[in-house]
């Protein structure tokens, strides 16, 4: 059932960015005997005039045969994941295309992930998240460019908000108030009042703390990934939404570091987050992220110690230890007195290699271990600090601290 086009809502464009392409995926689909419908983002996003380069295609059948016969139009890779009933045939310029068959949910549990069956297209809006993702566009010869739009999802473009589609929808799956808010965040829209109450409600009453560690910290990734973080941040916070995922959350100054994280790599933002939340074993993250997450968190006692360092030898001894990203994040977040020698670290002192290296040593004889390792931190502070000049003065010191040790 196709809507009626409401008063201001968005109609497709006559002509559809890529639409030779989009007739191509409609015919392939039609060879096959099945219906194609682009759906979900790329619909929402169309009508909006926003463009992303990733097309999400649902197929009533056969999307693997599908599936294959474009990727072999194409001379492309075609990945399928038969249990999911969806794959992706990548393109060449790096974009791929994700053909999905259209399928019913239903949610044994709150917060636990739907069974699926196959079904059709009606049935697989329904399932969706909020009404302005809930929209498929036909590309069936014949069809090609008709909207269906049973939740009027236009409607809601037009008022630009975010509104559910059903009341319990908070409950099945919570990850859809993070959804809610980024996509509200993202686009400049509102989250309606009755959505936003059942929004409050659910988180309310706990459910987001149902959810497995693996879907709150893939929801958090995808918040890390959007130019407009921080108020994505705010809005979570302000929400208790976080709250609800974990035990505790480090609010003081969370919010202005961030602020001073803006245009970061996102997996950077991601180890700064982390720093906030309580991690238990539980989260998979990797180790290199829980090792930063946690250097960014004990910083405070290592901030005075650093705040007096004179010496770029006392900073490179301090810092040495810490992972490179956690420095990364600290070299913006922390104030200019301690900034300031993070980045010397960073840009300059870690880069620093003397002539006395392990090979050196063992040429004078000397097997590696403590005494070693003490050599070549005593030349290499004295080279920071500018006691040693050149190659020569760093082997000269080198000789004599190894005859110290008996062994030179
Ligand atoms: P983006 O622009 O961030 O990629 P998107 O709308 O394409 O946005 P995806 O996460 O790629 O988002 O999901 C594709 C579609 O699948 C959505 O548009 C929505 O219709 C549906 N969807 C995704 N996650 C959920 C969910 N948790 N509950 C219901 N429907 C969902």
């Amino acid at each position: 059932m196709a809507s009626k086009p409401e008063a201001g809502a968005p109609a497709p464009p006559a002509t559809l960015p890529a639409e030779p392409l989009l007739r191509l995926l409609g015919g392939t689909g039609s060879e096959f005997g099945t219906r194609t419908f682009l759906v979900g983002g790329p619909v929402r996003d169309l009508l909006l005039g926003l463009s992303g380069p990733d097309l999400d295609i649902a197929v009533e059948s056969s999307p693997d045969l599908v599936g294959r016969a474009l990727a072999e139009r194409f001379g492309t890779r075609f990945i399928y994941h038969r249990r999911f009933m969806s794959g992706t045939v990548q393109l060449a310029d790096g974009s791929h295309i994700d053909i999905t068959r259209t399928r019913t949910e239903e949610y044994p549990g709150p917060a636990v992930l739907p069974r699926v069956r196959p079904a059709g297209i009606e049935d697989d809006l329904v399932r969706r998240d909020f009404t302005i993702n809930a929209l498929a566009l036909e590309l069936s010869p014949g069809s090609f460019g008709r909207l269906i739009d049973p939740h009027c999802g236009r409607l809601d473009l037009a008022r630009r908000r975010v509104r559910v589609l059903h009341d319990a929808s908070f409950r099945d799956d919570p990850t859809r108030a993070y959804r809610a808010i980024r996509f509200a965040v993202r686009l400049g829209f509102e989250i309606e009042p009755g959505t936003l109450a059942l929004m409050r409600a659910a988180i309310r009453e706990g459910f987001p703390g149902l959810l497995t560690p693996e879907r709150v910290l893939y929801e958090l990734r995808l918040v890390c990934a959007e130019p407009l973080v921080l108020p994505m941040v705010e809005a979570l916070l302000r929400e208790k939404l976080l709250h609800a995922c974990f035990d505790s959350v480090a609010e003081r100054g969370l919010l202005r570091r961030l602020q001073r994280l803006a245009g970061i790599d996102p997996e950077l933002l991601f180890v700064f987050l982390l720093s906030r939340l309580s991690l238990t074993d539980r989260f998979p993250v990797t180790t290199g992220e829980r090792d930063a997450a946690r250097a960014v968190r004990e910083f405070d006692r290592l901030r005075p110690r650093l705040a007096r360092a004179r010496r770029p030898s006392t900073v490179h001894r301090l810092l040495a230890p810490i992972p490179g990203e956690a420095l990364e994040v600290l070299a913006r977040t922390e104030a200019a007195a301690v900034r300031r020698p993070i980045r010397l670290y960073l840009d300059r002192l870690r880069h620093v290699r003397t002539a006395v290296d392990g090979r050196f040593l063992r040429s004078l004889g000397i097997r590696p271990g403590p005494a070693f390792r003490r050599i070549i931190e005593k030349v290499r502070a004295a080279r920071l600090d500018g006691r040693v000049g050149t190659r020569e003065q760093e082997i000269e010191l080198g000789r004599r601290l190894a005859r110290r040790q008996g062994n030179g």
